[in-house]
This record gives C-alpha cells, structure tokens and sequence, in this order.
C-alpha cells in the first residue's frame, strides 16, 4: 500500500511557537493522515496531507450514533536528539479491539504505524525539546455513510493528527485530590468500558463537572452494579500500594486496558514487587488511609504517566493518604518510565520505537 503525500511546500509551513507555552490539545501540525474505508475497496486511498477540516454528510453515522474510537499516544525528543514511540503497536492493537467490539473494520497495525511514523519524520520539528513536553498523537476512526438507520456504518474515515504539548508537571510531581462518585458510573458490564470510544468520554463529563465544582481535580469511579469496587480514576488507570503488595483492578470489560498500566505492573515486577490485578473494593481502600496500610495511591495513563493522589474524599469525609504527599514508588515509576521516554535510561523491555 501507497501513501500518497501531498505535503505544504517549505514557505508554506508553519514553526513551532513556544511563546506562551503549549496548551493541551489546542495546537495542531501542518499534516494529518487520512484513509478511507467503504466495502467494495477496503481501506483506500491513503494519503498524508495539509490538516484540514473534513467534510461529512449531515446524515453521517458518527454524528448520530457515535461510532467513533480513537487512540492517544505520544513522540518524546531524545536527550539524544531521536525522537521515540513508547510502545505504539500497543495503542494499534488496542484500536483494533475497540475496532471490534464497535463493529468497525479493522485496520492493518503494521501498516498503520508505518504511516503514523511517516508523519511523525514529516512533522519531526513539532516534537517539543523541553523534558516532559511531547507530540501527542491522535488516531481516531468514525462510521462516515449518510443513514439515519441504527446499524454498522458501511463507511468510514481514519486519520492521524498530531498536537505539540507541554511538561504536564510544571508546578511539580503533586498529588491530586479525588472525589469517588457513588452517584455516576462510567461503565456497565457487558458495556463498552473497555473500549476507546467517544461516548465513554462524553458520559464521564458531568460527574467530573461535579468533582470539579467541589474543588477536586477528577473522579473515582465505582462499578456499577454494586457501587463498591474500584475501577478507574478520570482517565487514568488506578493503582494502591499497600505494604507489600500493589493492587490494580482487574480488567473485567469496564476497565480501559491501559498501556502505562501493563508498563507499571511489568515494571514493578521486575523489580520484584508483588504486584495483584484483583477486585478491590472502596471500603478496603478507606480502610487501608485510615490505618496507614495504605501507603500510596496513584493513576497512570500516556497524558500524565503517573499521577499521585493525595486525598479521597468518599460519602462526605476526607481521606489523606501519605500525607497528601508523593510517595518514593510513585516518583520512582514516574522517573523510570520518563527516563526511558526520554532516551535518559536503558529501555531493558524493548519498549521503544
Ligand atoms: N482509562 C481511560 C478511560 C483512558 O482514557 C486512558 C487514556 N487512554 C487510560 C485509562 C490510560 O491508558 P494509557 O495508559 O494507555 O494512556
């Protein structure tokens, strides 16, 4: 398969500007990829282009049934001057898995990461230089075929855009306070929790409109069957450290299988850390802040890798765990994982592309 390029002549492009810093997900690069899909042709007419708007039909499925899924990862300039993919055939699987379960088609992860990394060589001079700043990129896919029937779009559209960020910790590595919500669930078993779909995101909103107005940076949400297990934090991947033993939640399809997560659980196993995928419920976890058996608490995900949280606050009271503070295990996943983002450190599992 052929990638088209049709790429802004030099004068054309634009430059980096860092004046101001580098708000999240605001600025976008010269080029996007873009292929279509309809069923007589499969995916066609590949092409890496100047970023544009797209043109859809009114009647276009993604507007009204939300079939759309999406990935998000990042490139990171090398202390070395090379930039790096931290395990991206992860995230091309993972969209291959939302694929399915949202009756889209598939797409070729080999192929498709060779154009991801095509535009990423393209757009190199939009890779921030600044340590914890990166390019984020965004694949998404949507069902494109003008029907106002509920079924399967017979169309669709993938394209890659990149957006140059900022340091996500510029006041420091501090801990987040958390508000567990008993009232929202943000995903049903037998749902699509585990998947990477728009209307996960978009149901999420108020509960963290709530949080927000409390005074709480994001949301624990509970299970919603029972209100008592833990699942995920906004959108990150939640992990306890209890004496020795790191508990995450197991994922039972209402859990995202996030990428940070199987990297953390790999990586604290190496280091010989007794590491648990199980069920834990919110009462465990108030328990383990009221005696001190709790030590450590954090979510893990691409945007802030690791995120401490200092504080939970449940069904009217505050619990503070660590002392509102960032514990040692935290700091040192968070330094490992950016250390080999960052070409600083040896990558021993061959996490880098
Ligand atoms: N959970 C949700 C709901 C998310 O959106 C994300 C971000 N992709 C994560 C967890 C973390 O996944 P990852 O480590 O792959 O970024």
């Amino acid at each position: 398969m052929e990638i088209r390029l049709d790429l802004l002549p030099a004068e054309k492009r634009r430059k980096l500007d860092l004046e101001g810093g580098l708000p999240f997900g605001r600025i976008f690069t010269d080029h996007m990829f873009l292929m279509l899909y309809d069923e007589a042709k499969g995916w066609h007419s590949h092409q890496i282009k100047p970023y544009e708007p797209i043109c859809l039909d009114p009647a276009a499925a993604v507007f009204h049934y939300s079939q759309t899924i999406f990935e998000g990862l990042k490139a990171y300039y090398g202390v070395d001057g090379r930039i790096r993919l931290f395990r991206p055939e992860r995230n091309m699987a993972r969209m291959n898995y939302s694929a399915r379960r949202m009756c889209m088609p598939s797409i070729d992860e080999g192929f498709v990461l060779k154009a991801l990394k095509t535009l990423v060589d393209i757009e190199k001079d939009w890779v921030p230089r600044e340590k914890g700043s990166a390019l984020y990129i965004r694949p998404l896919m949507m069902g494109t075929e003008a029907f106002l029937g509920v079924k399967p779009s017979s169309e669709y559209i993938f394209f890659i855009i990149l957006s140059p960020v900022g340091a996500y910790y510029k006041e420091g590595f501090n801990p987040i306070k958390i508000y567990v919500t008993d009232k929202y669930v943000r995903a049903a078993p037998g749902g699509v929790g585990d998947v990477k779909t728009g209307g996960n995101y978009a149901a999420s909103l108020m509960a963290s409109e709530e949080a927000a107005r409390l005074g709480y940076t994001q949301v624990l949400w509970l299970d919603a069957v029972e209100r008592r297990y833990v699942e995920e934090v906004g959108t990150m991947n939640i992990f306890f450290y209890f004496e020795e033993e790191l508990v995450t939640p197991a994922l039972t399809g209402t859990i995202l299988p996030g990428i940070t997560r199987e990297s953390v659980i790999q990586m604290a196993r190496s280091w010989g850390l007794k590491v648990s995928e199980r069920r834990i419920t919110i009462d465990e976890v108030i328990e383990g802040a009221k005696t001190g058996r709790l030590k450590e608490c954090f979510g893990t995900g691409t945007a802030a890798v690791i995120s401490p949280v200092g504080c939970l606050a449940y069904k009217g009271k505050e619990y503070i765990i660590n002392e509102g503070k960032t514990g040692p295990l935290a700091k040192k996943l968070f330094e490992e994982l950016t250390g080999i983002q960052y070409g600083e450190k040896p990558d021993p599992y061959g996490w880098i592309q």
